[in-house]
């Protein structure tokens, strides 16, 4: 954040409740690829719940079992946010660790239940969704895969921080909210060109529709710098403290 910004924010945030000047909502509309001159009132898709660069937001009181935070890594498929996810895990296994996700799908013969994924039948995945008890969900050769509140929760509430990556299309609108995100794309692999036209397009259309909800865009050039890059944005993120839309709590 710029320190122009983060000097305007101060001097419009109260203690609890207040109107802070939305860095994510003006970069979203100085930066929209799609429509790059588009006037302060676009109605155009990308701008339209833009509105005002103003939102009323409210500090997010965290609980005490809410010591630390969701880590959301969102990415075009093929850039490394899995094989980030993981390495996350494996070097600091006592501080993050992933949700066990739920599917449909027949266990396979080294799969436990509640170690790999909770299995369980279609019918009860379907009602969970009913019941939107899903994070994201999606379907994969014919069988339903998606991460639950309550996994999530059991991650936070054994003191670790949770981290997952998500596919865009697997986000159910209600749930695009809260969690901190990050973007990765992959620049430095040996991409046939068409490969990385389609990343680029995949890469631009995550960034029209996530973009206010990113805290962090890393650009993934090397692993290792990467992993160093989210730990980084991670301690920040906890440090923090964590301003929302006033209508997430309502
Ligand atoms: P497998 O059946 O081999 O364990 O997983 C196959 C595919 O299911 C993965 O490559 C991924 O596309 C999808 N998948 C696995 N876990 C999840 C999840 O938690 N959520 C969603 N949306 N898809 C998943």
């Amino acid at each position: 954040m710029s320190e122009e910004l983060r000097e305007e924010e101060d001097d419009f945030s109260t203690d609890l409740v207040g109107f802070r000047r939305s860095m994510r909502l003006c970069r979203r509309r100085s930066h929209s690829t799609a429509h790059p001159s588009c006037p302060p009132r676009c109605p155009n898709s990308c701008c339209s719940a833009l509105g005002s660069p103003y939102e009323e937001v409210v500090r997010y009181q965290r609980h005490p079992q809410d010591a630390h935070r969701l880590i959301t890594l969102l990415g075009p498929s093929g850039v490394g946010v899995n094989e980030l996810r993981r390495r996350l895990i494996e070097i600091n296994p006592k501080i993050f660790q992933g949700a066990v996700p739920h599917t449909s799908r027949a266990p396979r013969e080294y799969e436990e239940s509640g170690r790999e994924y909770h299995f369980i039948s279609r019918e009860i995945f379907d009602n969970m969704i009913q019941n939107k008890r899903f994070l994201e969900y999606g379907e994969y050769k014919g069988s339903l895969y998606g991460t639950s509140v309550e996994s999530v929760r059991e991650v936070l509430n054994s003191g670790k921080i949770c981290v997952m990556d998500i596919e865009p299309n697997a986000v159910p609108a209600e749930t695009r909210r809260g969690a901190h995100i990050t973007t990765n794309y992959y620049v430095n692999r040996p991409f046939k060109d068409e490969d990385f036209q389609e990343i680029e397009e995949s890469a631009r259309k995550i960034e029209s529709q996530f973009c206010q909800f990113f805290d962090h865009v890393i650009v993934n050039d090397e692993l290792q710098d990467s992993c160093v890059q989210m730990l980084t944005a991670v301690r920040k993120a906890q440090d923090e403290p964590q301003w929302v839309p006033a209508s997430w709590i309502r």
